[in-house]
């Protein structure tokens, strides 16, 4: 077993890393930007098609965000600063517009299920799906 312990206890370091406050912070920013691969894969496989779960976008904004901490405070590097600097922008973007599309569901008239802002007919029960007046913006 002293292969294992050489292996995670590299050079007397666990993993072989120095660790410091920051390091943990960009680790962390590292697996929770990783996770969202695995959240993503997890719901496409689920629904047997590609799904993007709003969880995806915010696991996305911040590890990125982390990873863009770590960078400007502890690497200080123009390259690894600027692969992060902008990447929240389509994040948010994309977090708007999908509550906005959950705003714009409408609930059943019969049955309460929550029906899809293009649904003519409630798909829990047939129902047509009655909707509010159109609101001016
Ligand atoms: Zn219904």
């Amino acid at each position: 077993m002293d292969w294992l312990r050489d292996l995670v206890f590299f050079d007397g370091k666990f993993l072989g890393i120095e660790w410091h406050f920051w390091k943990v912070i960009g680790w962390i920013g590292n697996g929770v930007f990783a996770s969202r691969f695995i959240l993503q894969w997890h719901a496409t496989e689920k629904k047997r098609q590609v799904v993007v779960p709003a969880a995806f976008w915010w696991l996305s904004l911040l590890g990125s965000l982390l990873l863009l901490l770590y960078a400007l405070v502890h690497k200080r590097d123009s390259v690894f600063i600027f692969a992060y600097a902008f990447t929240w922008i389509p994040y948010v973007r994309n977090l708007i517009i999908h509550h906005r599309h959950l705003d714009e569901h409408v609930t059943c008239g019969s049955c309460s299920a929550d029906c899809p802002p293009s649904a003519n007919f409630c798909a829990q029960c047939g129902a047509k799906v009655a909707r509010p007046p159109e609101a001016h913006r």
